[in-house]
């Protein structure tokens, strides 16, 4: 496997000179995963023109070793990870001008900064790992398929066991254990499994709603592979579908395939939403499509790029987006379906091939 982690800190490096900072103190795990490989829960790494340091303590002495290699020089603190980073920073010669990042710190760890770290000038940043990682290379698109097709194993099997008498809750136990079992190194998020009524609840938790024929079930959920996540939702009907249901979800159907079928790269977030939105207007259901079309997915699985009314950004290639129009009734139901969708020279291919059409499950 090639290693893109010297290509990410040039990127990174790069980004420092052109808003004129000497280095930048990155305290987002996401971000120093993606620069380190380190995956482990404590880690401070500061980043200059020539070095990436990374701090952690001892009990991930072994794991950084495995993970880091030479991709950064490591010190493992005894005490605290802060006052590991003073000393290196002393250490370092030409650095005085250093960027934080603003959306990923505590207050209680900035008042630090003014306090023992007052010999620098801290510049707070954002999004300048963020915007690195919009854009995947081929291992981490590999890992993204991988997280996919764990996720579409354990939907199959959970879908085979669906039956009116389970809990949601239960049901989420079904999937969760399946998705362990198709290799999962984790959950995103707690699954979403609403049924009935508590489908039209576009963040609905699993509850303890029992489920009855005439339902739609809507599952909502992920597996992740060697970091990286999918991001997946399938509405189904347990029994047989009514005229309602049916036009509701192809409606939802045919905003989705338009979406993924029209996202290119230069096309902005807005420009990708209104695809969806203004298909399911024109169908008469706009009000009840209250979220965005969708987000990108990697080592977290919510991050940028955002495909939103409000977002002027373009899509380019490597961008890896869910597709997730939905439509919600208060009180009657809701439908979303859910794609992963990988952003190519000729337009969105999408990851997710679970069948979109209506599954009437008996
Ligand atoms: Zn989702
Ligand atoms: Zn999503």
């Amino acid at each position: 496997m090639t290693d893109n982690r010297a290509v990410r800190l040039a990127g990174l490096r790069d980004a420092l000179a052109r808003v004129d900072l000497d280095a930048l103190l990155v305290t987002a795990l996401p971000n120093v995963q993606y620069l380190t490989g380190f995956s482990g829960s404590n880690a401070l790494v500061i980043v200059t023109a020539k070095e990436c340091v990374l701090l952690t303590d001892f009990r991930y002495a072994t794991q950084v070793e495995q993970e880091v290699g030479m991709a950064a020089t490591v010190r493992i603190e005894p005490s605290s990870l802060w006052i590991g980073l003073w000393s290196v920073l002393q250490a370092m010669t030409g650095v005085d001008r250093i960027g934080f990042e603003s959306a990923h710190m505590l207050h209680r760890d900035f008042s630090r900064l003014l306090d023992q770290g007052s010999r620098w000038q801290w510049r707070p940043q954002e999004d300048l790992v963020e915007v690195l990682r919009e854009r995947k290379d081929e291992g981490e698109i590999a890992a993204i398929e991988e997280a996919v097709a764990m996720a579409q194993k354990a939907l199959d099997t959970t879908l085979s066991r669906l039956r009116p008498g389970l809990t949601e809750t239960g049901v989420a136990g079904i999937l969760e254990q399946q998705l362990r079992e198709a290799g999962s190194e984790a959950y995103p998020f707690a699954s979403i499994v609403a049924s009935g009524p508590r489908s039209a609840l576009p963040h609905a938790r699993a509850s303890d709603r029992v489920l009855e024929t005439g339902d739609f079930v809507l599952i909502d959920f992920g597996a992740v592979s060697r970091g990286y996540c999918s991001d997946i939702t399938r509405t189904v009907v347990l029994g047989r579908a009514s005229a309602q249901q049916k036009e509701v979800y192809e409606v939802v159907l045919e905003a989705n395939r338009r979406a993924s079928g029209a996202v290119r790269p230069e096309m902005t977030g807005m420009a990708a939403d209104a695809v969806a939105r203004e298909y399911i207007d024109a169908r008469g259901f706009g009000d009840a499509f209250g979220h965005s079309l969708g987000h990108g997915i990697g080592l977290e699985v919510h991050e940028s790029p955002r495909l939103a009314r409000t977002v002027e950004a373009p899509l380019a290639t490597g961008m890896v987006v869910t597709i997730e129009p939905g439509i919600y009734r208060p009180g009657w139901g809701g439908v979303r379906i859910e794609d992963d969708v990988l952003i190519t020279e000729s337009g969105g291919r999408v990851l997710t091939s679970f069948p979109r059409t209506l599954l009437e499950i008996d």
